[in-house]
C-alpha cells in the first residue's frame, strides 16, 4: 500500500456502538464528498459501503474501529477493522497548544479528511504526553486539535470554533452541536481566540472515538482537580443515548 500513501489518502474513522457501525451516512457523505473535490473515478452505493462495514465489524467479538482509506492516485479503497481501545478519557486528559499555524492552502481545504496534512504532522510531533495539541490560524484563531474538534464554556454559553474558522466539520462536533440545542445550552460558533482557552469555564475536545473528552489542563492552565464542569458533564451523560436515537443512524 506504499504507493498509495504517499500519493495520498482520504480516509474516514468510523467506531461501532452496540456492535453497530455509528453514523455511516454522514461518514460516507464526507468521503463522497472528497472524492468529488479530487475527481477520484471511485463510485460505491451508501448500501455497499455499509455492507462491507457490517461484514468486517461481524469479525470483531466487541467495539470496532474502522479506518476507510481511499488512494487519491488509483481510486482504490481499503477498509481496516480492529477492536476499538479507548483509554479512559473522563477523568480528564492534558492538551497545549501547537507551535504549528495552520496555514490557508487552497488545493486542500480543511473540510477534506486526507492524509499527509503537512500541519497536522508537524503537529502531531509535539504530542508527546498530551493527548493533543491544538493548531490555531494564522489570525490567531483557535482551529481544531489535531485528530479533534474544540469546545469551551464561558458563563454558561458552549463556544466552538466556526467552520469559517479552518477546521474539519466533524461528526461528533455536529452531534454536540444537536445535543447542546436539545438541552437549551446557549451556543455560539465564532472565531475563537487563543486567550479564551484559557479564561474559559470548561473545555473540551470531541471526535469519533472517544465522542467528549474533558481537558484537565491546557499546557499550565488546570480546568479542574476532580471532575469536568457541569457542562461538559451533562454533555457526556447524554452524548450516547442522544446520538443512538437520532434518526439519521
Ligand atoms: N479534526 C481533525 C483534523 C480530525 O482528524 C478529526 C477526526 O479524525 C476531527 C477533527 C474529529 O472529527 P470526527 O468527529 O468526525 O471524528
Amino acid at each position: 500500500m506504499f504507493e498509495e500513501v504517499s500519493q495520498g489518502l482520504v480516509y474516514e474513522t468510523l467506531r461501532t456502538y452496540n456492535r453497530v457501525p455509528f453514523a455511516a451516512y454522514k461518514h460516507y457523505n464526507r468521503l463522497m464528498r472528497s472524492v468529488s473535490f479530487f475527481d477520484i473515478p471511485f463510485s460505491m452505493t451508501f448500501e455497499e459501503f455499509v455492507d462491507i462495514l457490517k461484514k468486517g465489524t461481524r469479525q470483531i467479538d466487541r467495539e470496532s474501529r474502522i479506518k476507510v482509506l481511499l488512494s487519491v492516485k488509483t481510486a482504490e479503497l481499503f477498509f481496516v477493522f480492529s477492536p476499538l481501545n479507548i483509554s479512559s478519557v473522563e477523568e480528564g486528559v492534558n492538551v497545549k497548544i501547537s507551535k504549528i499555524r495552520r496555514i490557508p492552502d487552497l488545493s486542500t481545504p480543511p473540510s477534506l479528511k486526507i492524509t499527509g496534512r503537512t500541519d497536522i504532522l508537524l503537529a502531531r510531533r509535539e504530542i508527546g504526553e498530551c493527548y493533543d495539541v491544538i493548531l490555531t490560524g494564522v489570525n490567531g484563531q483557535v482551529c481544531e486539535g489535531s485528530f479533534s474538534n474544540v469546545f469551551l464554556v464561558k458563563e454558561g454559553r458552549l463556544i466552538t470554533p466556526s467552520i469559517e474558522s479552518g477546521i474539519l466539520d466533524g461528526i461528533t462536533r455536529e452531534n454536540v452541536i444537536k445535543l447542546a440545542n436539545r438541552l437549551e445550552i446557549p451556543l455560539e460558533e465564532r472565531f475563537v481566540w487563543v486567550w479564551e482557552l484559557f479564561e474559559a469555564d470548561e473545555m473540551f475536545l470531541t471526535h469519533t472515538s472517544a465522542g467528549i473528552v474533558p481537558v484537565r489542563r491546557l499546557n499550565d492552565h488546570l480546568f479542574f482537580e476532580e471532575e469536568p464542569g457541569p457542562i461538559t458533564s451533562t454533555l457526556m451523560e447524554n452524548f450516547e443515548p442522544f446520538v443512538l436515537n437520532l434518526e439519521e443512524n
